[in-house]
């Protein structure tokens, strides 16, 4: 699996549960990719998703 095709699997993960969440909230989920912690937090100040995976160490902040 290319390096793009993991971050474009994450990021589809991280709109799905972030489009569940209010602003100010966060949610742990598994991983698509590696099948670690994946955090995905909303930012109470700009509504921006937040994600981290402590397996696979991938992090995105919209
Ligand atoms: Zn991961």
């Amino acid at each position: 699996m290319s390096l793009s095709e993991k971050t474009l699997k994450i990021l589809k993960e991280v709109d799905k549960v972030g489009a569940a969440l209010t602003a100010g909230e966060e949610k742990e989920v598994v991983c698509p990719v590696c099948g670690g912690r994946l955090f995905v937090e909303k930012a109470a100040y700009n509504g921006h998703l937040h994600a981290e995976c402590d397996g696979c160490k991938f992090a995105v902040m919209e």
